[in-house]
């Protein structure tokens, strides 16, 4: 691990006999209880809900009610300009005309209903948002921000209380340089968390706009791998792009993540993060290391460990099951059972620039994605 870099070798130091595996996601959202408790139900220990309109972190879940992000938001954009200070709405719409304030409807006289009233104890939570609308690029751009507490955006995305008149953007219209570094410079654990780009299939980014993102700073975790919610428009895998950059010899994490809960509420998509304590602050720094795994059903099929030693990339899983390898090359190496293990020769660095370990159990379906190991320097 570097302090400028993307780790290169993700899992190296691991003690796996130790290690809390905690199955989270860096893109959910969840805006009430019943979608709470369908994802705890099914598993979820790490919650970063990256919820919009406002994108602001509902964090910690037991602060957020009704009426929260109606009354008052931490930051704020107006006029083009973010102002990192706290808007009071109503103090705001007092200042308005009255004839002004007759067109739209008044905020809320209070907070309202807690709107979590059931979080299971030890659930882990961390900030976390949603960000869209840049300036000057697609509005397909989309960023999760593990770990930033930075508010873009409003509520008023139907225009009832005339913040848009009043000069309130919607979404994040900076240019996305100056948005990733705003969003970077509130990070609440320095070594952990960053930012993510979202469903970058559905997003329909080129590579060179890709790798743009993550050459930004090193705080660009990478990309979503697998975007559930995707599945609507046969964008979930980004599989593709991610072998892509990685061929650049750019290290860039994959992410699996649920996006928006779908009809039935069967959440797809988890990271498994390898975390050294229960806590927000380790699970971040999972997250930043690469120390993670991907999981798209969550069956329990897992890895035991994952080890790169520089030469040999060794794993093992807790059942039977069917490995495949990826480097440039493409898939190199396909073997059955519960370990794995292979050895790059020394004369071929640089044809595979990269090793990727797929696992699959073909009784569950379930797949499990490893982060890549980087071969060069
Ligand atoms: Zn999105
Ligand atoms: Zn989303």
């Amino acid at each position: 691990m570097t302090d400028s870099g993307r780790n290169r070798t993700p899992y190296s130091g691991i003690r796996w006999e130790k290690v809390h595996r905690i199955a989270g996601t860096t893109h959910m959202h969840c805006e009430n209880q019943a979608e709470l408790t369908a994802y705890t139900s099914q598993g979820l220990e790490f919650a970063a809900v990256s919820n919009y309109y406002p994108s602001a972190p509902w964090f910690p879940l037991a602060s957020v009610r009704k009426n929260t992000f109606k009354l008052r938001q931490k930051s704020f954009l107006r006029q083009g300009k973010l102002f990192k200070e706290e808007i009071d709405f109503r103090k705001e719409r007092s200042l308005w005309e009255a004839s002004d304030r007759e067109k739209y409807l008044p905020f809320p006289e209070d907070e309202g209903e807690k709107i979590f009233t059931d979080i299971p104890a030890g659930l882990i939570e961390a900030p976390n948002a949603e960000h869209a609308w840049f300036a000057g690029i697609t509005p397909y751009l989309h960023v999760c921000s593990p770990g930033c507490t930075l508010h873009t955006s409003h509520f008023d995305r139907a225009r009832k209380y005339g913040l848009c008149e009043h000069g309130f953007q919607l979404g994040f219209p900076l240019p996305w340089k100056e948005g990733f570094k705003a969003l970077l410079d509130t990070l609440i654990v320095p070594n952990g968390g960053g930012l993510v780009i979202a469903h970058p299939h559905e997003s329909h980014f080129s590579l060179e706009e890709l790798c743009g993102f993550l050459d930004f700073d090193s705080r660009v975790l990478g990309i979503e791998v697998y975007n559930h919610n995707s599945s609507c428009t046969y964008n979930d895998s980004a599989e593709t792009e991610w072998d892509y950059i990685l061929s650049t010899n750019r290290q860039c994490f994959g992410f699996f993540v649920q996006d928006h809960l779908m009809k039935g509420r069967v959440w797809k998509g988890r990271n498994i993060l390898l975390a050294e304590e229960r806590t927000m602050e380790s699970c971040l720094q999972a997250c930043r290391k690469g120390n993670f795994y991907g999981a798209v059903l969550g069956t329990g099929y897992a890895f035991d460990y994952i080890n790169f030693d520089g030469r040999t990339l060794t794993a093992r899983c807790n059942r039977e099951g069917v490995f495949q390898l990826c480097s440039r090359c493409g898939v190199i190496m396909d073997s059955a059972g519960k370990e794995f293990s292979f050895t790059v020769p020394e004369n071929e660095r640089s044809k595979h620039v990269y090793l990727r370990l797929m696992a699959w159990e073909p009784d569950t379906w379930e797949r499990l994605y490893t982060q890549p190991v980087m071969l060069l320097p």
